[in-house]
């Protein structure tokens, strides 16, 4: 089997950094031809010595300068969003790892397609923005969309060799976050520190407080809908603390399948690349015996109204869900800056969802429009 020569987009942030394990563990099947980073060079710079791919690029335009200092003199060092596009497009090569907190990934992804690339998608907002105009330029390309997200993976691999059959269900697993237990009185005054502290996943700030909100769950919720076209009430969630089941497929006959393994982005990056081989590695093997108990229970929507809110979105479409997204990643930012209460991150994104005048089938255009409108929005309903 041929090399696939590997884009990251986003190589000094958790998923980054394990899809530079993975490379490392299965150098036979991966090579990395691209690495973009959003400002942090040092390690940009780090990953470029090691690595020697074939071109750079550095997000925060202000340390490009410096960024050259400190890498081999024959790899090209890009700016800006032009930058990441430019590292998407490259010839040499053919997949595209996006894995970009927050909307900056949607430019470089479909430049990507247009430009013939595979997608892995570790980037929900990709999907949950532009999710209609994603898949259709990617089937009109013949590119493939690969899901990184552990859930969205799981489905993925659950429906190999079972497309004929009509899906009926997609249960997505959700840890339940760090306040799975905590009352809906106690919910109100929870502090930063508690909510960046996810029980059974290690992954960057923006992240790990959606998993607190759910809001992240929400957000998958959407992105199912797309990779797998289905409506969004087909698809729901089961809360699973323990983050060993990472989704389930249920068909028409009643019959589920699941995907489990140990919580590491290592298993699914490394089959959306080597897709749809399955290859050894040195990652932790699964042990049911040493888990002992796998539970599940209904989540709480009371508790936790953005799993509604994310609904709300995925059922009325069109401009929506990039509202969903933008009102919410403001919030996030208002409440790791300690500037907002936990609560008031779910509150926010109702009400800007609330006064939002959604747009059916949105061009691009309309959509950044949106994003920008809940932004703004949103920081009028928090000031
Ligand atoms: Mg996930």
């Amino acid at each position: 089997m041929k090399r696939k020569r590997l884009v990251i987009l986003g190589s000094t942030g958790s998923i980054g950094l394990s899809a530079l394990k993975v490379a490392h563990d299965i150098p036979e099947r991966m090579e990395v031809v691209g690495l973009a980073a959003n400002r942090q060079a040092k390690v940009l710079a780090e990953q470029t010595q090691t690595w020697k791919p074939k071109a750079i690029a550095c997000f925060d335009t202000t340390q490009i300068a410096d960024l050259k200092t400190q890498i081999p003199s024959g790899i090209p060092c890009y700016g800006g969003e032009e930058g990441l596009i430019q590292l998407a497009t490259m010839p040499e090569a053919d997949m595209v790892l996006v894995a970009i907190v927050g909307t900056a990934g949607l430019a470089p992804a479909l430049a990507a397609i247009e430009a013939g690339k595979d997608l892995a998608v570790a980037s929900k907002e990709i999907l949950v923005m532009a999710g209609e105009a994603v898949m259709k330029a990617a089937k009109r390309k013949g590119v493939k969309i690969l899901p990184v997200d552990s859930e969205h993976n799981a489905i993925f691999q659950c429906l190999q060799g079972d497309q004929q059959n009509q899906v009926k269900r997609l249960i997505l697993t959700a840890s339940g976050g760090p306040f799975r237990t905590t009352s809906a009185a106690d919910i109100e005054n929870v502090t930063l520190e508690q909510a960046l502290k996810h029980p059974t996943w290690t992954m960057g700030q923006k992240i790990t407080i959606d998993s607190a909100t759910l809001f992240n769950k929400g957000l998958e919720m959407i992105e199912a809908k797309w990779l797998f076209d289905v409506p969004i009430q087909k698809v729901d969630v089961v809360v699973h603390p323990q983050s060993i089941v990472h989704s389930f497929v249920e068909f028409e006959d009643g019959s589920q399948l699941a995907q489990l393994s140990h919580s590491d982005m290592c298993f699914p990056i490394q089959y959306a690349v080597t897709y749809p081989d399955r290859l050894p590695n040195r990652l932790r093997q699964l042990r049911l015996e040493e888990i002992g108990s796998l539970t599940f229970e209904a989540p709480d929507t009371v508790r936790f109204p953005s799993l509604n809110l994310a609904r709300l979105a995925g059922e009325k479409g069109g401009t929506l869900p990039a509202v969903f997204n933008a009102a919410n990643e403001v919030a996030v930012e208002k409440f790791l800056a300690r500037k907002i209460k936990f609560p008031q991150i779910w509150r926010s994104v109702e009400k800007v969802m609330l006064s939002h005048s959604n747009i059916e089938h949105p061009s691009l255009e309309s959509i950044k429009q949106a994003d920008a409108w809940a932004r703004e929005q949103a920081d009028a309903v928090l000031s």
